[in-house]
């Protein structure tokens, strides 16, 4: 196992890899910026280094600096967490050029799923099934024009190099095409540098289940179950569960083993998801890959019983998985909820301020809390207002629903606005009690929710 890592990320995610690394003895470099100086993340590791001022441009994103720091600290692999640096193939790539170990997926499979179009291409070929529509690299509008009529409305404009839940726009008619692809492509080539756009048939109220796949570098590959994400503000995730409410084993299945086709067809190494939508029916459709340990792994945690960061660690090492597919058992049932630094009765604009108080529930074998900040640290406007995830366990969804709504009673913070209220009306509420979910579910639920 290696001796030495660099973790080159921050907050709750910086000090969750922080703390497997070290019950596997082994000891770890962490990098920060200016504000981070004080941080958890850097309190934990056994050695911190500078990167730069509070910009992430300035610190977090440089991948020379890190690759720099890693060489000089004599850190053998570097675990680039989620967000930042965790998906760009130019930093795989530098960490390979430098002989060091980039805990996550080979660059080639990074860049075969950077682009919406062309992942769906490659998911087409190893026979996983896509959302009916058009990703061809033909832009011209005329084509789009017969694209879109070929399949139907509503439609989903999507940015070919979106993420985010950004760079997409839904279409409910042929008369508003020529206008929605103008603004589509104007809002696309602003936000990501690329106008492209794919064409989907919109599902009206497909849910967003998600499936958890790891491969080693000998070829092989598992899925351990799926998770429930349907809960979105804004095409971003609130509230995730893990296995998802009324999935038949069979289903689980095909959609596990259509995720593992989709990480071999592109030579996969390491945690990946694979996300799909699913419609009413039970039928579903690849959606896209994500390249990295995602926010919401501890659920998939706490009903396999696998630290998912120990697999990493592992695979990135060259072992083989830890568990084969039939190996790999559910046990009871898992919610997450992301605490943020927001304003629920101000649009969730994001808030900053002093932790002047913070009391988390007690942790145990039910409640676990995933955090990077203690009281007293300040939440700037520099990066993602998540203060922390609450995960909590029991043998079945109604309880660990009891367990999150008590949970998120306990947990106290003052001084900065939290969206902590709102979780709970959600998790409380009589619909998601009834497991009535669909990516419309907080449209839909608005006056039970404020
Ligand atoms: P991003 O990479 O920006 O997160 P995704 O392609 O993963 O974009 O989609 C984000 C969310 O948008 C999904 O979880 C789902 O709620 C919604 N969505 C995406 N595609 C469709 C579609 N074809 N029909 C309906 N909803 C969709």
């Amino acid at each position: 196992m290696f001796n030495k890592i660099l973790i080159a990320n921050r907050g709750e995610i910086a000090c969750r890899v922080i703390q497997t690394a070290h019950r596997l003895g082994i000891r770890c470099v962490a990098v920060y910026s200016e504000a981070d100086r004080h941080a958890r993340h850097v309190a934990m590791a056994d050695e911190a280094f500078l990167l730069g001022p509070a910009a992430s441009s300035e610190s977090y994103l440089r991948a020379d600096k890190i690759i720099e720091i890693a060489k000089s600290s004599g850190a053998q692999a570097i675990h680039p967490g989620y967000g930042f640096l965790s998906e760009n193939t130019d930093f795989a790539k530098a960490c390979e050029a430098n002989d060091i170990v980039f805990i996550g997926p080979p660059a080639s499979a990074i860049a075969a799923m950077g682009s919406k179009s062309a992942a769906k291409a490659i998911m087409q070929d190893a026979g996983v099934p896509l959302v009916p529509g058009y990703h061809g690299d033909d832009q011209s509008p005329e084509l789009l024009r017969v694209e879109a009529e070929k399949c139907g409305f509503p439609l989903l404009l999507k940015a070919v190099a979106g993420g985010g839940g950004k760079g997409m726009r839904v279409v409910e008619a042929m008369s508003e095409f020529d206008d929605a692809l103008a603004a589509a492509q104007r809002e696309a080539k602003n936000a990501f540098g690329n106008p492209d756009m794919l064409i989907e048939k919109y599902l009206t109220q497909p849910r967003h289940v998600e499936i958890q796949v790891f491969c080693d570098s000998k070829g092989n590959g598992v899925y351990l179950a799926e998770r429930d994400c349907s809960v979105q503000r804004r095409h971003q995730k609130v509230l995730e569960e893990a296995p998802a409410p009324g999935l038949s084993p069979e289903t689980r299945k095909a959609m596990g083993e259509a995720a593992v086709r989709a990480a071999q067809a592109i030579d996969y190494v390491g945690a990946g998801t694979v996300e799909f939508l699913y419609d009413v029916d039970g039928s579903f459709y690849f959606m896209e890959m994500n390249t990295r340990l995602q926010v919401e792994h501890p659920v998939t945690e706490m009903i396999t019983a696998q630290d998912l960061v120990e697999w990493q660690l592992r695979v990135a090492n060259g072992e083989p998985l830890p568990l084969q597919q039939d190996q790999i058992k559910l046990r009871g049932h898992a919610l997450e909820a992301r605490i943020y630094a927001e304003d629920p009765d101000h649009d969730f604009l994001p808030a900053t301020g002093t932790l002047r108080y913070l009391r988390t529930p007690d942790e145990n074998a039910h409640v676990r809390v995933d955090t990077g900040v203690v009281e007293g640290d300040e939440v700037s406007i520099h990066y993602d207002p998540m203060i922390a995830k609450l995960i909590v366990w029991d043998d079945s969804r109604e309880r660990a629903i009891n367990r999150m709504v008590q949970a998120l009673e306990e947990y106290r913070i003052g001084g900065v606005k939290t969206n902590i209220r709102f979780l709970h009306a959600l998790a409380d509420s009589a619909p998601f009690r009834n497991e009535e979910l669909d990516t419309g579910f907080i449209g839909k639920h608005e006056a039970l929710l404020f």
